[in-house]
């Protein structure tokens, strides 16, 4: 991707986590990289094509100054944040913030943080089989579309489905998500687990009866196995459920762990060459 480059932003502020760094204030150097694609602005010579670098300089000199932070890690945080939640054609940003006076007592040239951030494309599974079904599943549409570091970018229609696995209950209402996020996949868990909650979710039995469950299928090329998130889903190639949906928003996307693309699992699971009966069932 190409880069739009913010060499030493040079800065007086009162950032720091002694109270006399807060009150006399200090020097600090921002320096941005900003990762999007430059082609049109390059071909049209149409700055609405690409990032203002003057406006982008103009915010973090902005966030720096009206604020106090304790540490340069949340200076780097926040900047991050701010330039890519307001400028839209930025994808990623990589953001460095120097601080050349830092009080340690030793002859340091300066001590900075780096922090890389950018925009991740996720796809979610989302499933309702209690009360109002559909509204449940609007429900966390709306919800999620209503967070500020979450871009729901498609949705998949709504099919009816089968409960999976051994519990007597009623038919699902099941579709799939993509979303553009700046959160981590643990901290989209938790937004998950907030909205599921919000829709009166009871966690009682594994695949038992739920007024919606939400499930992370892929983070961009992810992949991760941690004790309470396993990315990409374990069982979505074995399920109709999911890549039915999946297959209608995103056929290309690839599985990183099969490496072939959400078409050909669907396909392959159409053709009984893998499955939910191939699974063990009732874990
Ligand atoms: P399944 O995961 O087989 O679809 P389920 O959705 O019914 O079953 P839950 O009771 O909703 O299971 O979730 C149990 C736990 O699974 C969650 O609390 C979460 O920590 C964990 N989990 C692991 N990987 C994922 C993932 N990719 N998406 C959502 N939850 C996950
Ligand atoms: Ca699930
Ligand atoms: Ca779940």
């Amino acid at each position: 991707m190409d880069q739009i480059r913010i060499e030493n932003l040079e800065l007086f502020c009162n950032h720091g986590a002694k109270p006399e760094e807060n009150v006399l204030g200090q020097k600090f150097y921002v320096s941005a990289t900003l990762h999007l694609d430059t082609r049109k602005a390059g071909l049209t010579d149409d700055l609405a094509a690409s990032a203002h670098y003057g406006k982008v300089s103009r915010r973090i000199k902005a966030v720096m100054e009206n604020n106090t932070y304790q540490l340069i890690e949340r200076c780097a945080e926040v900047l991050a944040r701010t330039i890519l939640l307001e400028f839209p054609s930025v994808q990623g940003i990589d953001l460095e913030v120097k601080k050349p006076w830092a009080p340690i007592g030793l002859p340091v040239e300066y001590v900075s943080v780096c922090v890389h951030r950018r925009w991740h494309t996720v796809y979610l599974s989302i499933g309702s089989n209690m009360g109002d079904r559909r509204g449940y599943l609007d429900l966390a549409v709306e919800r999620l579309s209503g967070m500020e570091e979450v871009r729901v970018t498609k949705k998949s229609d709504y099919i009816v489905t089968k409960p999976y696995g051994n519990v007597e209950q009623e038919d699902f209402l099941n579709g799939c998500l993509e979303l553009r996020t700046l959160l981590s996949p643990h901290e989209l868990l938790a937004a998950l687990h907030e909205i599921e909650a919000m829709a009166g979710r009871e966690r009682k039995i594994r695949w038992g009866p739920r007024t919606l469950d939400l499930d992370i299928l892929l983070y961009d090329d992810r992949i991760l196995d941690s004790k309470t998130l396993t990315i990409p889903h374990r069982e979505m190639h074995l399920r109709r459920f999911v890549l039915e949906p999946l297959s209608s928003i995103a056929p290309y996307a690839v599985h990183p762990l099969y490496h072939c693309s959400v078409q050909e699992l669907w396909e392959r699971l159409q053709a009984g060459e893998t499955g939910e009966n191939t699974v063990e069932k009732g874990k």
